[in-house]
C-alpha cells in the first residue's frame, strides 16, 4: 500500500452530486461540476457527470487538457479569464470560457477562426466580490463586442461571490443579476442560455425561498466534493462529508514525556508550532508535511492533537499508546488541504467505489475510456 495517499469514494461524489441536482432541479437550476480542487482528475470528474452534472468547469487549462486526454468529450468551460498566452489551447479544449477583457475576447475569436470553430463566451459580471468581473454599467458594451466579432458567440453571463471578498450573495444581488440578463437581452438581442449564479457559497440562496429568476446554473466544487457549505463550513443536509480521506504512515513514535513545556501557539507562523498544555502523553511522527498539504486543514483523529509540522513531518500527540511504526493514520481534509493534497506529486490517489450503479444518461466521457488513477 502506498503512503501518503488520498482515498476517494466515487460513490459518495456521485451521490452528493445527485442530491444537489435533485434539490436544485426543483428550483430550475442546473449544476456545472468544478474540477479545479481535484486538478481535473478524470474519474472524479466522471463521478460528477454520472451524478447528473450538466457539464464541467475548471480554472486551469492544464486540468482541462488532463480531462480531454482521458477521453472526456462533453462540454468544459474555463472559469478563469484565459491568459492571452493560452488562447489557442483554450479554444482547442474548452467549449466556452468566462471573460472580462475585450482584448482577450478578440484574441480568442482570432484563435477560433484559425481553427475554424466558434468559441463560447460567458461574461463575468462584478457583483461585489471584487475579484474578476465587468462592471454592470459596462456589460452591454462588452456584450455588443462579443456579438459583432466572428469566432465567438455570447453564451451567457455569470457572477462570482464569496471568493476574494467574504460574504455570500443576498437575494437582492441575485435579483440584480437576473435583471441584468434581461436587460442585456433587450439591448443586444441574443438569448442568453446561461445565467450562472455563483459557486458553492451561493447554495443557501439557490436552495432558499427567494425566486431564482433567470439564474439557471450554479458552479459547484466544494459542496459536491466535501458536502459542506463553504461560508459556514456546515455539513449540507444529507450530504457525505467524507468522500476524501488522507492516509498517512507513522515513521516515529515517542513515549517519553515532553522535556519542557512549549508556549508558542501560532498556527499561522511559517514554522508551525502549536502546543497543547495537557492531554497528549505520547507523540507520533507521520510522513507528511507542509509541502504536501495544508496541515491546518486536517481534522485530527479523535483524541489526538496537532503538535506541529515542518515541510516533511507531522507531529501529533495521542492520549493512548501510539500506533506501531508503519501503521496508518487517517484524516479528513478541508478544501485547502484537499486542493493542495490533490496537487502534491508525492500523494497517490486511490479510487474506491467503482463505476455507477445506474447507467449514465450522459454520452460524454464514458467510464471505460477513462485512464483511471
Ligand atoms: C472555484 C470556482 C468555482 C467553484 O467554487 P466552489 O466554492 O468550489 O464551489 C466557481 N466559479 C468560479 C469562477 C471559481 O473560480
Amino acid at each position: 500500500m502506498s503512503y501518503p495517499r488520498i482515498e476517494v469514494d466515487l460513490g459518495k461524489i456521485r451521490r452528493n452530486t445527485q442530491t444537489l441536482i435533485e434539490r436544485l432541479g426543483l428550483r430550475g437550476i442546473g449544476v456545472t461540476g468544478v474540477t479545479k480542487a481535484i486538478c481535473g482528475h478524470p474519474a472524479i470528474a466522471q463521478a460528477m457527470l454520472d451524478g447528473g452534472a450538466a457539464g464541467l468547469a475548471d480554472a486551469r487549462i492544464r486540468n482541462v487538457q488532463r480531462l480531454r486526454a482521458a477521453g472526456m468529450t462533453g462540454p468544459i468551460t474555463l472559469i478563469r479569464t484565459p491568459m492571452l498566452s493560452q488562447v489557442d489551447q483554450v479554444v482547442q479544449s474548452c467549449e466556452a470560457s468566462y471573460n472580462t477583457e475585450p482584448l482577450i475576447i478578440s484574441a480568442l475569436a482570432a484563435a477560433a477562426i484559425r481553427r475554424g470553430s466558434v468559441h463560447g463566451i460567458v461574461l463575468m459580471v462584478e457583483m461585489g466580490d471584487q475579484r474578476d468581473g465587468i462592471l454592470p454599467e459596462n456589460l452591454a458594451d462588452v456584450a455588443q463586442l462579443v456579438m459583432q466579432v466572428p469566432g465567438v458567440a455570447l453564451k451567457g453571463i455569470g457572477a462570482n461571490f464569496a471568493c476574494l471578498n467574504g460574504g455570500a450573495p443576498t437575494a437582492i444581488q441575485m435579483a440584480a443579476l437576473s435583471a441584468l440578463s434581461n436587460r442585456i437581452e433587450g439591448d443586444c438581442g441574443p438569448f442568453l442560455s446561461i445565467v450562472s449564479g455563483g459557486n458553492s457559497a451561493n447554495l443557501p440562496w439557490a436552495l432558499g425561498k427567494h425566486s431564482t429568476g433567470r439564474i439557471n446554473d450554479i458552479r459547484l466544487g466544494e459542496a459536491i466534493l466535501l458536502g459542506v457549505e463553504p461560508v459556514s463550513g456546515d455539513q449540507i443536509d444529507g450530504m457525505h462529508t467524507d468522500a476524501f480521506t488522507l492516509v498517512v504512515e507513522v515513521i516515529e513514535t515517542d513515549a517519553r514525556p515532553k522535556p519542557f513545556p512549549i508556549a508558542l501557539i501560532d498556527p499561522t507562523a511559517e514554522r508551525l508550532c502549536i502546543v497543547t498544555t495537557g492531554g497528549a502523553s505520547t507523540r507520533m511522527i507521520l510522513a507528511i508535511g507542509r509541502q504536501d498539504t495544508d496541515i491546518l486543514g486536517l481534522s485530527m483523529p479523535v483524541g489526538c492533537t496537532l503538535i506541529g509540522a515542518t515541510s516533511d513531518h507531522l507531529v501529533i500527540g495521542t492520549p493512548v499508546t501510539p500506533p506501531t511504526l508503519g501503521s496508518e493514520v487517517r484524516f479528513q481534509m478541508n478544501y485547502n488541504a484537499l486542493m493542495h493534497g490533490m496537487a502534491a506529486p508525492d500523494i497517490k490517489v486511490k479510487l474506491l467505489g467503482g463505476p455507477p450503479t445506474r447507467p449514465s444518461g450522459h454520452a460524454q466521457g464514458k467510464v471505460e475510456r477513462l485512464a483511471l488513477g
